[in-house]
């Protein structure tokens, strides 16, 4: 089979699943603005410069052929990737040409997602769905949760991007001197995922050496790298529209007592996280698996994130492993597991490796073990 003939039924298969959501809930179409949900959907994938400045929007009707509305920008790639659908060049603007489109089309309750919508254009279209005795209805997660569990195809290519991130952490690690500026290493490694193939980094990569590494979000500075300091790499890039993240914490030079107990610490957490994934399971339970073993020694307020969250083609989605998450994990989805210890004035240490939920339990997709094994 070719390539592009999976594409079109994954897409179809997509497709049929979101149709029949809308059915069950009444909705004759919806508007899709969300970004990786227009890629899950159609292929088409740009991505927005800003939440206000969109580079197009889907029409997903109940019945019927599906419509992909862009500007000049953009339209030879949205007639290229998104197969199946009918794309339509805007001039004055997405509202302008939803008028036009929507009359006559027989659609009486439209949803749009709410969580990703502008207030201001929000208002414009309940005033156009006014002048068109359209129902608008807020919907949030209607594609988020189709994109929950991956298939088979697109778990390999999870790996793949999973994989090529550890080329590039290698690469970096092995040349990785004190002295060098924790900036200097970040540009390093995203150039590296560049020239190596990846669409971009996933998101801005940390290098955050000693005390940064207290801050889990540490912006890369000209801080110089030092011996024996505890070393948090936070890196993901993107290959193929999915994503990875993977975080390493490292030490040159020797490493003190102290910093060989926090480690150990934060690997026996994300083993006991990764011991307890399985289809049936909640987020919450798999984050109070690796919790209680940092609050055990002690360190339970030094661990103020969630265990985890979930890859796909964005590098935050769901499912979540947080004290929060009450729903059960299913065969398919993909999370990090990445305990953390974070100490003020000394630095912090993060391990993350991402995993697959199998029927049986779960599979890591890391294979790098770098001060994991002390
Ligand atoms: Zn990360
Ligand atoms: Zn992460």
């Amino acid at each position: 089979m070719s390539n592009f003939t999976v594409k079109v039924i994954d897409f179809m298969d997509r497709l049929g699943r979101l149709k029949k959501n809308l059915r069950t809930r009444g909705l004759d179409a919806l508007l899709v603005t969300q970004p990786q949900n227009r890629h899950y959907l159609s292929g088409f994938r740009a991505g927005d410069m800003n939440i206000n400045e969109s580079s197009g929007a889907l029409l997903i009707p109940r019945r019927g052929r599906p419509l992909l509305m862009t500007d000049f920008r953009y339209q030879l790639e949205a007639e290229a990737e998104a197969a199946g659908f009918e794309v339509l060049v805007y001039k004055r603007g997405l509202l302008d040409l939803l008028e036009k489109i929507l009359a006559g089309k027989g659609i009486k309750r439209l949803a749009f997602e709410s969580h990703y919508f502008l207030h201001q254009t929000a208002a414009k279209l309940v005033n156009l769905a006014k002048k068109l005795e359209i129902e608008p209805v807020p919907a949030t997660g209607l594609v988020e949760r189709l994109r929950l569990c991956k298939s088979p195809a697109e778990i390999e290519k999870i790996r793949a991007a999973v994989l090529l991130n550890e080329q590039v952490f290698q690469e970096v690690f092995q040349t990785l001197r004190a002295g060098m500026s924790e900036r200097q290493v970040a540009i390093r490694i995203e150039t590296l995922m560049r020239e190596k193939g990846a669409d971009a980094p996933a998101f801005e990569t940390i290098v955050a050496g000693g005390p940064n590494g207290a801050k889990p979000h540490a912006v890369p500075s000209e801080r110089l790298l030092g011996k024996g300091e505890p070393i948090v790499m936070d890196m993901g890039l993107v290959l193929d529209g999915y994503c990875s993240d993977m975080t390493r914490t490292v030490v040159l030079g020797e490493m003190d007592e102290t910093s060989r107990d926090i480690f150990r610490l934060v690997r026996a957490a994300q083993l006991a996280g990764i011991k307890m994934i399985r289809p049936g399971v909640t987020g919450a339970e798999v984050d109070r698996a690796a919790r209680r073993i940092i609050a055990g020694a002690g360190y339970g307020k030094r661990f103020g994130h969630g265990l985890g969250h979930g890859v796909g083609l964005a590098v935050h989605e769901g499912p979540g492993l947080s004290p929060r998450y009450k729903r059960k994990l299913k065969a398919g989805m993909v999370v990090t597991v990445e305990p953390g210890i974070y100490l003020p004035g000394w630095g912090g240490v993060r391990l993350e490796n991402m995993v697959a939920v199998t029927e049986g339990g779960c599979e890591v997709l890391n294979t790098d073990t770098t001060f994991l094994e002390l």
